[in-house]
């Protein structure tokens, strides 16, 4: 790709923009960029600079990524709302063309390297409230100031704000010092894929989902457990930042009709029934889910005389519930899928597993924290958009607040030293 139209190729202290910005080390790249730490002279610090390839579609792509990042800039002034700033912006001439370039503020890993680095078995729940309470900011920022709709909300699209001096250890691959490691291959995440190896890697973590969720459609007795040693993250700042608006659009005024990438797709952009900014609170559902087990909420795979959306429809109802009828056959493409009935027309028999007990049951979660969070989740994952809580009115939620669970080991607590009370009594 580094040829006419595509990457520009970068060497370790190249100047950018007359000098203001040095390259220093790779970040990371994407399918329209390759992403840099570079040392900013003016301001005297680190930032991340976006090199968009040079083609005339992907300079379009930057010049409507940059409008996006603009108008969140534009509107948080104090740089509080947890969505990655844009810094600056301008052009380079280089010899495959002209490259737009965004720099961005330096952030640090993915939340799907955080995943991964805990070896796909789910965060803490207080770890996971934190990091709900940023995208939850984010999001709120986005649609009720702006807006906007991200509508590719997904852990990789989620960086934590990074901790570290990157001036401190400039060769190292991962940015925060706690993710220095990454599970397994080298390749390793946040930073360092290209989208086919993004597109392996999901493809890869579908796999493994699938094989799950057909495991829970023969028997409803799940959850093996887990052998592997915990690694903590105890003490660890868990803020992080909305990034990626590449697909961003105005609520009223949209682009594509496909949005979304694949497991985090809302049931109304599948059945092209319209869209609004409720379909970033779905994949902001299954992206909660995810920090929490570690597995993805919905992996559809296409199967025998069922293609993938019809699975992913059938994955949705086995876990919430047979979709109201008015729903199901209101779409453009829900003919393709539904019959006059509303129910699914190649998958017949689903398993019902409803979203509390698969916490219990497969995940091992306690019955309390998982009845809590299924609380607080279960409304996001209503099958009609318009049902779904805001942004606004999650982070007003008792499950954000921990009144619910605070309430409950206050309680207990009291009950134990009334019991120890007895007992010493
Ligand atoms: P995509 O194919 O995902 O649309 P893209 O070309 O638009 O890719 P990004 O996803 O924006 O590029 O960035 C590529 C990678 O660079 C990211 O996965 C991330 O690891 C890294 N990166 C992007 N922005 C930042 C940032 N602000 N700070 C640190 N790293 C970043
Ligand atoms: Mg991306
Ligand atoms: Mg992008």
């Amino acid at each position: 790709s580094y040829r006419k139209g595509g990457y520009h190729a970068v060497r370790i202290g190249d100047p950018f923009s007359g000098g203001r910005y040095i390259a220093q080390r790779k970040l990371g790249w994407g399918q329209f960029s390759t992403v840099w730490l570079a040392f900013d002279t003016q301001s005297s610090s680190y930032v991340a600079l976006k090199i968009q390839k040079s083609a005339q579609q992907f300079a379009q792509a930057a010049l409507h990524e940059i409008e996006f990042l603009s108008a969140a800039a534009d509107g948080d002034l104090q740089n509080t709302k947890c969505v990655v700033r844009l810094i600056d912006h301008f052009k380079h001439a280089g010899p495959n063309g002209q490259h737009l370039c965004m720099v961005l503020e330096f952030l640090g890993d993915s939340l799907l390297r955080l995943i991964r680095y805990n070896r796909y078995k789910g965060l803490k729940m207080d770890k996971v409230r934190e990091i709900c309470r940023c995208v939850l900011t984010g999001l709120d920022y986005l649609h009720r100031e702006l807006g906007m709709i991200h509508s590719d909300l997904k852990p990789e699209n989620i960086l934590l704000c990074s901790t570290i001096d990157p001036a401190k250890d400039p060769v190292r691959s991962g940015l925060t010092p706690l993710l220095e490691k990454p599970e397994g291959n080298a390749n390793g995440g946040g930073g360092s894929s290209t989208m086919n190896l993004i597109e392996k890697k999901l493809k890869r973590r579908a796999k493994r989902a699938v094989a799950k969720i057909s495991e829970r459609r023969v028997s409803m007795v799940g959850g093996e457990a887990s052998s592997k040693t915990e690694r903590s993250l105890d003490g660890i700042d868990m803020r992080c930042k909305v990034v990626d608006f590449g697909n961003a659009c105005w609520a009223d005024k949209q682009f594509a009709e496909e949005i979304q990438t694949r497991q985090y797709r809302a049931p109304e952009v599948i059945l092209k029934s319209g869209y609004s900014f409720s379909v970033d609170m779905w994949s902001f559902g299954c992206t909660a889910f995810e920090l929490v087990t570690g597995d993805m909420l919905f992996a559809p795979k296409e199967g025998n005389g069922y293609g993938e959306d019809e699975d992913h429809l059938a994955l949705m109802m086995e876990l919430l519930g047979k979709m109201p009828r008015k729903i199901a056959i209101g779409g453009a493409r829900s003919k393709d899928y539904f019959d006059r009935h509303g129910d699914l027309k190649r998958i017949r028999r689903l398993k019902y597993w409803p979203l509390d007990r698969l916490l219990v049951d497969k995940y091992k979660l306690p019955e309390a924290e998982a009845k809590e969070f299924a609380e607080f989740l279960s409304p996001v994952l209503e099958f009609a958009p318009e049902k779904r809580p805001t942004a606004q009115q999650c982070l007003e939620h008792p499950w954000m607040n921990n009144v619910v669970s605070t309430q409950n080991s206050a309680a207990d607590n009291v009950e134990s030293q009334v019991r120890n009370l007895k007992i010493k009594g």
